[in-house]
């Protein structure tokens, strides 16, 4: 039985799943209304958030499978917020040195690369290599809040990245043009509601890298022309007609997608094609990918709702799925963290610490809100692995959040060396509140 943990941005997640039968169960805890307020995710508040929800969604995992049951422990070590991957690492090797398992790390975006294939592994876990093996060499469409990336996955499983987004991920952008239109967060679910009334032809947007015959994603003239569009406009009248701007705006994300997937498709000769991450539950981008996989002939699967967004379970069925050296990391208590880990296993060194300006962490993190301290602390945690600063502690009895403060004040004050024993110590708190 492997259980999963999964913390790299607003959503903490539990999943049990047997490689031979499939789930026992998946349990999320998500942060929406947390971060509604600022209109994006906060690191800090995120990672406070991990740590008090672990406890409470592990309790419930163990009441169905109990702890001298689990085999392996899984956990999402990137890419991600540090402070918040830091949350869900401490917690894995808590849990991997109480039941004596090993503790393996999942890069989040290859779980999402084979997350379309979890139904196929339901219906039959015993067949699943073998109608697996029928759909390969499969392209893929990744579609998140942090993510746009077209990928295939050959015969032997090897993942390889075909295009990325060259400014904002489809989901950012979607995000973005939201709060112009002054719509709440996350903005991807409103625009598709508030679009189902309005004209997708209404206005004109840029689709201008999608006309070239490159495969890269672009989308930063899409917001511009949005503002511009806006600032031009009386605000009555960009109320009266949000529903055409949302339409029209949502349409020129979707048809480069698409665009884009099946230029990738007359490249190569696939056998199916996938659709995953948070924008795959857009109802227009599922028919537009539905409709391109019936033009090209072959079948087209979509990760199901739950395992869209941050969840446990994809990073659990890529345990089993993912076999390529390296995919799945079996780094045992060395494992660190990885923030800017890479779809096709790039990892991004942070040797030099000064070179790491603010400027790139913002554009990583999704230009949301954040403050200086947590800039320096995300700053710090890459460049020293997971002996990270701020909320660094796992869940000890009733005292969570005193240790959690704690955690964070001692290392402001007395520096990350002693951080780290903090941690330890942390963690043996956790293994026997645990079992208790
Ligand atoms: P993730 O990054 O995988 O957690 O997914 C979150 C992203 O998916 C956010 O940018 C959301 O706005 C976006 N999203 C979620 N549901 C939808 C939807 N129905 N339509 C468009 N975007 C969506
Ligand atoms: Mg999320």
């Amino acid at each position: 039985m492997i259980l999963a943990l999964e913390s790299s941005c607003d959503e903490t997640a539990v999943a049990l799943f047997e490689p031979t039968r499939g789930f026992a169960g998946e349990w999320t805890h998500s942060q929406i209304a947390l971060h509604e307020t600022y209109g994006g995710v906060v690191p800090d508040l995120a990672s406070r958030e991990h740590l008090q929800y672990f406890g409470p969604l592990l309790r419930r995992a163990f009441a169905v499978v109990p702890l001298k049951n689990i085999d392996c422990v899984a956990v999402t070590q990137g890419p991600g917020l540090a402070v918040c991957l830091a949350m869900g690492l401490a917690v894995a090797k808590a849990l991997a040195l109480a039941c004596g398992v090993p503790v393996v790390g999942v890069n989040h975006l290859r779980a999402h690369a084979f997350s379309p294939f979890i139904a196929l592994h339901a219906a039959a876990p015993e067949k699943f290599d073998e109608y697996f093996s029928d759909l390969l060499p499969h392209l893929g469409l990744l579609v998140s809040g942090g993510n746009t990336a077209l990928f295939s996955i050959d015969k032997e499983r090897r993942i390889r990245l075909l295009a990325e987004t060259m400014d904002d991920a489809a989901g950012e952008i979607l995000d973005k043009g939201a709060k112009l239109l002054g719509l709440g967060y996350p903005g991807g679910p409103q625009i598709e509601k508030f679009a189902r009334e309005g004209s997708p032809t209404a206005f004109e947007f840029p689709r201008a890298v999608a006309q070239r015959a490159t495969l890269d994603f672009s989308f930063s003239g899409l917001k511009t022309s949005l503002r511009y569009k806006l600032e031009k406009m009386p605000v009555e009248e960009v109320v009266r007609r949000r529903a055409d701007f949302c339409a029209s705006y949502q349409a020129a994300v979707i048809e480069s997608l698409a665009r884009k997937a099946k230029l990738a498709f007359e490249q190569a000769d696939y056998r199916s094609i996938g659709l995953s991450g948070g924008v795959a539950n857009n109802k227009v981008l599922q028919a537009g990918m539905e409709s391109l996989a019936a033009w090209c002939g072959v079948p087209f699967s979509r990760a199901a709702p739950a395992q869209t967004g941050d969840n446990a379970g994809m990073v659990a069925f890529a345990v089993s799925a993912d076999r390529e050296a390296g995919g799945v990391n079996a780094g045992g208590f060395g494992l660190e963290i990885a923030p800017s880990l890479s779809l096709d296993l790039g990892w991004a060194h942070v040797s030099d610490f000064a070179a790491v300006s603010t400027d790139s962490y913002r554009r990583r993190n999704r230009g949301w809100r954040f403050d200086a301290v947590s800039v320096r602390r995300e700053l710090c945690c890459q460049a020293t692995g997971w002996r990270l600063v701020s909320g660094m502690s796992v869940p000890c009895g009733q005292n969570w959040s005193f240790t959690a403060s704690l955690a964070t004040e001692a290392s402001n004050r007395l520096g990350l060396a002693l951080v780290s024993k903090i941690i330890t110590i942390n963690q043996l708190r956790f293994i026997s509140w645990l079992l208790r």
